[in-house]
């Protein structure tokens, strides 16, 4: 079982169809896809001598030979660490490190901030850029026949931002991901091959792993010339290309939505746009509906069970004339197939219908563990369970509605960032002598991070600075407010639910 033979069956049953179009241009074939994937992973296993399980990791932004990268690893039987493009380069050491990556794939544009910072890496033997020469010479290599794989090797990790500060290797195995393409077909949407994945948000992220579905129906692969989300682009491109598919969250479905309402665009070549990744408001929905139609589906996953914990069909979503639509359309759906869904207490215990617990999960999509991290894993996965720290309410047919997160975490954009994290970095500055970091609710962003600062003559452009020079640029606090203390209770534990409500109420004044 090894996810290069979707990429195999491809290009045998359809060698000539277009697979890769950077904007409207075709850039690859299936035949061709497959034959540079084969020669790469030649390089990579004979010329480097990776071993199966090796690490590979992808510190890119989207590009036409993202794919290529991917296939190539996994015919090799190697694993993917596809990393976050707007990392901080000192947070992409900390994973090239702990996954012990071999070969690092790194856009041009990224590379110079980058290699300061790549000389302690004992295990990194090799760093590629995407047009440099090395890359063309990986490809005069000879091509091989794809490893076998068995459903449990490791094919993708995947790293999340962790509430302790260091972040955690989530592994997916070639099972997980095959279930979860699988899933895509039964609960998502059904993919013709007529049909043309775009990539709008980041494909170290869902938007990639949505790949999948496309590849086994050899549907084409669309890098917008952008590189990511830009409403006019699309809807150009969903003219010239048709059939347009997308995974995009929350925000950039408002503002395509609002860019098509302002321009009057015809939005007949959008097939469907999957959303999800952070709360979907209410209002923000309807208005999408009423503009594009019946367009979206929405889903609610995490990098532990990636894209697949829930999902709300096209068909419940289109539904107004339900009596509960108003209700459904503000939940994550139903459990997808492939997973089963509980709402507990903290001893596991399931919850009466409508009362709100903690969101637990399993089944095939459910992570193997976090790489090296017992601990972590032990605390996330009991009994087969998927803890997920999300707070939800089951009703009767099954819907779920997420109420809060237990883990704290901001999801500004669509991107989760975990205030603890931000708080270390604040915590640096010697005039900071307590911080708290929180999420404000924004109608752009879904959330923005702001910090309330307790210290001595400290300036928010000292604490910018600080953060600019640590973390990666959208985890910054878009506000500051300086205070005389934070609220705690008995225990001295910052009370962050009464920062939320002091800033629902106006300006903080401690
Ligand atoms: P990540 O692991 O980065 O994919 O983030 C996963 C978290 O995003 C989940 O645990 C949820 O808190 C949140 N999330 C994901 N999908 C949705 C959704 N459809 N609605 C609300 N929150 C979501």
């Amino acid at each position: 079982m090894n996810l290069a033979q979707l990429l195999v069956r491809a290009a045998r049953v359809h060698p000539e169809r277009v697979a890769v179009l950077l904007g409207d241009q075709p850039v690859l074939s299936y035949a061709q896809l497959a034959h540079r994937a084969a020669r790469l992973a030649g390089h990579l296993s004979g010329t480097l001598g990776l071993l199966p399980g090796d690490r590979v990791a992808l510190f890119m932004t989207n590009h036409v030979g993202y794919l290529e990268v991917l296939y190539a690893a996994w015919w090799a039987g190697l694993v993917v660490v596809p990393i976050n493009a707007k990392l901080h380069p000192r947070e992409v050491e900390f994973i090239l490190d702990d996954s012990g990556a071999a070969v690092l794939f790194v856009s041009d544009a990224l590379l110079p901030g980058l290699r300061p910072f790549l000389g302690g890496l004992p295990s990194l033997k090799k760093v590629f850029t995407p047009d440099g020469p090395e890359w063309s010479a990986a490809l005069a290599d000879a091509a091989m026949t794809p490893i076998h794989r068995e459903p449990d090797d490791l094919a993708w990790l995947f790293y999340t931002s962790g509430t302790t500060g260091r972040p955690k290797g989530v592994m997916q195995t070639h099972r997980n991901l095959y279930a979860m393409t699988a899933c895509y077909f039964m609960d998502v949407d059904d993919v013709s091959m007529d049909d043309a994945i775009v990539y709008a948000a980041p494909m170290s992220h869902g938007a990639g792993i949505y790949n999948f579905a496309f590849v086994a129906r050899a549907a084409r692969h669309v890098v917008p010339v952008s590189g990511g989300f830009d409403p006019a682009e699309l809807v150009a491109l969903s003219s010239s290309i048709g059939r347009l598919c997308m995974f995009a969250a929350p925000t950039m479905v408002k503002r395509l939505v609002e860019h098509v309402a302002a321009s009057g665009a015809p939005v007949e070549g959008f097939k469907t746009i999957v959303y999800g990744g952070g709360p979907m408001y209410v209002e923000d929905i309807r208005q999408a509906l009423t503009t594009m139609g019946p367009r979206f589906v929405q889903i609610y996953g995490q990098g532990e069970s990636p894209m697949t914990i829930s999902a709300l069909a096209r068909e419940q979503l289109a539904d107004g004339a339900h009596p509960r639509w108003t209700e459904r359309i503000a939940s994550v759906g139903v459990a997808q197939t492939l997973v089963e869904v509980r709402v507990v207490a903290p001893d596991g215990a399931p919850v009466p219908v409508g009362d709100t617990g903690e969101v637990i999960v399993r089944g095939e999509t459910v992570m193997a563990a976090y790489w090296h991290n017992p601990q972590a894993t032990a605390k996330t996965l009991r009994d087969g369970w998927l803890w997920t720290g999300d707070m939800g309410a089951l009703d009767a047919d099954g819907f779920l509605t997420l109420k809060d997160r237990s883990k704290d975490v901001v999801i500004s954009g669509g991107s989760n960032i975990y205030p603890r994290e931000v708080e270390e970095v604040l915590l640096r500055h010697p005039g900071v002598r307590e911080v708290s970091v929180i999420g404000q609710p924004d109608a752009e962003w879904g959330e923005v991070v702001v910090a309330f600062v307790v210290g001595d003559g400290v300036q928010a452009e000292a604490l910018d600075a600080l953060c600019l020079e640590h973390i990666a640029r959208f985890k910054r606090p878009k506000r500051y407010h300086f205070v005389g203390a934070l609220p705690k209770n008995n225990y001295g534990k910052v009370l962050k639910t009464a920062l939320r409500e002091m800033l629902l109420n106006g300006e903080p004044a401690c």
